[in-house]
């Protein structure tokens, strides 16, 4: 028999490039590597215990779920054991040895975006939580072995540097041990009171209990001062979504939900219930402040953990929740489900196709309260997600309307950086208004001047600015709001209320203007005198079913210029603008004096320019204006 001896085999260089990352840089918030490894020994303990109920040779029929740690301040280790799944050797090659080169690329880019302070919570986010060891040791040892039957025990180790070795160890039981040999600077994490308050603090809800060997006065028979050594178990282990709302306190869920989520801040709402009726399940959810990290950077996963009575069978179960709610974090408990669903068979089930309808209701219900009760957070809220929220606008219509009433929009009559909603939008329009008016351009500086907006004020009708590029996709699925149209300001149409009546003399003269410039300008398929322009001298309006200037600037910087119609765009001039009426007088004694061309396409630039578009050729306005300068000022 030949004896086997370790082997030493070298981690994946974008793990390297990790790891290296992890050993050197991270210094704040080091003592989320606890976390992370009891993470994994729940983990590892959920999935035996769910692999058991269909293959009961796995566990003896009273396993005794543990994590157990173990510091040992004479070798400076800190061990952390589960009597989980365990690994076998190849596992442990696969699992310890290589990740998800996706999971490395986003947790590298993402690191480089995040301050200091917010590193470490990327560390759970990208599935590599493990390696968080390598902030407080320089050396990790892994023993283990798997619980199915025929495999022998292994031994994992590495100082994080570049190579690992794996080779046979003896390890009787089923589970893992992790043993950090900790760095000179990290010994605070062999101090029993240290692990406790970060249990307290990290992993509180873990359902497994977490135990430790404490030393304790020995009882009055001891000795004065003598101690024994006793286990304690050092978490809760509450599943809070089990209990009423009432038992639960504030601190109770936020520290709950910073453990489902990873988010080191408290969530904007709790929302926790039991629903009743033909289907029993309980409900904790959570609406974050602002935006999860893994949505601004990683692959978002969708859905809340899915319990059946206790016991965790999905990490992230879609069919709870729709995309656009994937920022809800949190636990569904439904005790009325078999406990081998699958991913597939959970999408057609019954029984959750019921829950997640009452779920969604229940989110939109607690967002409504939440811009209701705490206008501030909801704000705070919504301008981080509020773009994923109106995705469901174009992708769910049974939800338009009640995802509608959330909406927020700066005005022309909110101060900036305020908003209104839709509701007070339509409570304020005057008698005569009777469609939604809105403008969008890339700012509130970009648009909130524009002169197709003259006529709105002039009359003191509101107009929503829609800056969120979004808004251009998803509010033409809305179409209208509590029987109000959503009309767009530099559209062709403009209501008879505002619009200023030229008198029919005016269109006489200046028709052969008119029809002069018509000829010169190319790109517009009309000129015409304007009813919506008070101050400025010109203005572009989309004709009917011609896109507006966001639209085109949104699809020609994705890439699509060439989809980007040939415009239907109409310009509109002011006939009680003096400089449109000098270009007439001129016009109608001169009709080949060469200025008038050039005036006129200047007329043009400067009606882009104020809807935000670009002029073709800069430097060629620039010559035209710098012709008038010294016409006006002299050589
Ligand atoms: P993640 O847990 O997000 O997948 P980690 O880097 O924390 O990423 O762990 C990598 C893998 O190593 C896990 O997915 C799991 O398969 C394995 N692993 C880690 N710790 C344990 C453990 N205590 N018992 C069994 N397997 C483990």
């Amino acid at each position: 028999m030949t004896e086997k001896h370790p082997e030493t085999l070298e981690f994946k260089s974008e793990l390297r490039q990790v790891l290296e990352i992890i050993t050197h840089s991270l210094y704040t918030h080091r003592e989320v590597f606890l976390r992370e490894l009891i993470s994994n020994a729940s983990d590892a303990i959920d999935r035996l215990r769910f692999r058991s109920l269909s293959d009961s040779s796995l566990v003896s029929s009273d396993p005794d779920w543990k994590i157990r740690l173990v510091p040992d301040r004479g070798a400076g280790t800190l061990t952390i054991l589960d009597n989980g799944i365990g690994m076998s050797a190849a596992e442990a090659v696969e699992n310890l040895g290589t990740i998800a080169k996706s999971g490395t690329k986003s947790f590298l880019k993402s690191l480089a975006e995040v301050d200091a302070k917010t590193r470490p919570e990327l560390i759970g986010q990208f599935g590599v939580g493990f390696y968080s060891a390598f902030m407080v040791a320089d050396r990790v040892t892994v023993v283990s072995k798997s619980a199915e039957a025929g495999h022998e025990a292994v031994q994992w180790e590495s100082d994080g540097l570049g190579t690992f070795t794996v080779g046979p160890s003896e390890r009787e039981a089923r589970g893992t041990a992790v043993t950090l040999h900790l760095k000179e600077d990290a010994r605070e994490f062999l101090d029993t009171w240290r692990l406790k308050q970060l249990v307290k603090q990290y992993s509180d809800f873990v359902e497994h209990p977490i135990v430790m060997e404490v030393e304790r006065p020995a009882g009055e028979a001891g000795a004065e001062g003598s101690t024994t050594r006793v286990e304690e178990t050092l978490n809760s282990q509450k599943a809070l979504w089990l209990k009423s709302k009432s038992e639960v306190s504030e601190e109770d869920a936020a520290s709950f939900y910073r453990q489902v989520s990873g988010d080191f801040e408290k969530p904007a709402k709790v929302i926790h219930y039991a629903g009743e009726g033909t289907t029993e399940f309980k409900v904790l959810l959570f609406i974050p402040s602002r935006m999860p990290l893994e949505m601004r950077f990683g692959e978002t996963k969708v859905g809340p953990r899915l319990y059946i009575r206790r016991v965790l069978v999905m990490e992230h179960c879609e069919a709870l929740l729709p995309p656009w709610l994937r920022f809800v974090k949190g636990v569904v408990d439904c005790p009325d489900l078999p406990l081998n669903v699958s991913r597939e068979t959970v999408q057609k089930n019954p029984i959750l196709d019921r829950i997640r309808k009452n779920v969604v209701k229940n989110v939109l219900r607690a967002l409504e309260d939440l811009r209701r009760e705490s206008a501030e957070t909801f704000a705070t809220f919504f301008r981080e997600l509020g773009p994923v929220l109106k995705e469901g606008i174009a992708r769910d219509a049974e939800h338009r309307e009640a995802i509608a009433d959330l909406l927020l929009f700066e005005s022309v009559k909110t101060e900036a950086g305020k908003t209104t909603t839709l509701a007070e939008y339509v409570a304020a329009m005057p008698g005569e208004q009777s469609d939604i008016w809105t403008l969008s351009g890339e700012s509130r500086p970009a648009i909130e001047n524009a002169p197709v907006l003259e006529a709105f004020k002039a009359k003191g009708w509101d107009v929503l600015l829609l800056t969120d590029p979004i808004d251009e996709f998803v509010l033409p699925q809305l179409r209208e709001y509590k029987g109000k149209l959503l009309k767009a300001a530099d559209q062709d149409e403009l209501p008879e209320a505002i619009a200023k009546q030229e008198e029919t003399a005016d269109e006489a003269r200046f028709r052969p203007l008119l029809l002069a410039f018509a000829s010169w300008i190319e790109g517009v398929k009309e000129v015409r005198l304007s009813q919506r322009l008070r101050q400025s001298a010109s203005c572009l309006v989309a004709g009917e079913g011609a896109i507006g200037a966001n639209m085109e600037r949104i699809l020609r910087r994705a890439g699509h210029a060439a989809e980007v119609p040939e415009t239907g765009r109409i310009l509109e001039l002011n006939a009680h603008h003096p400089a449109v009426e000098a270009l007439r007088a001129v016009h109608e004694k001169t009709p080949d004096d060469p200025r008038l061309k050039e005036c006129s396409q200047l007329l043009y630039e400067q009606a882009l320019i104020a809807e935000g578009s670009r002029v073709k050729d800069p430097a060629a306005m620039a010559g035209r204006i710098n012709d008038l300068l010294v016409r006006d000022l002299g050589r």
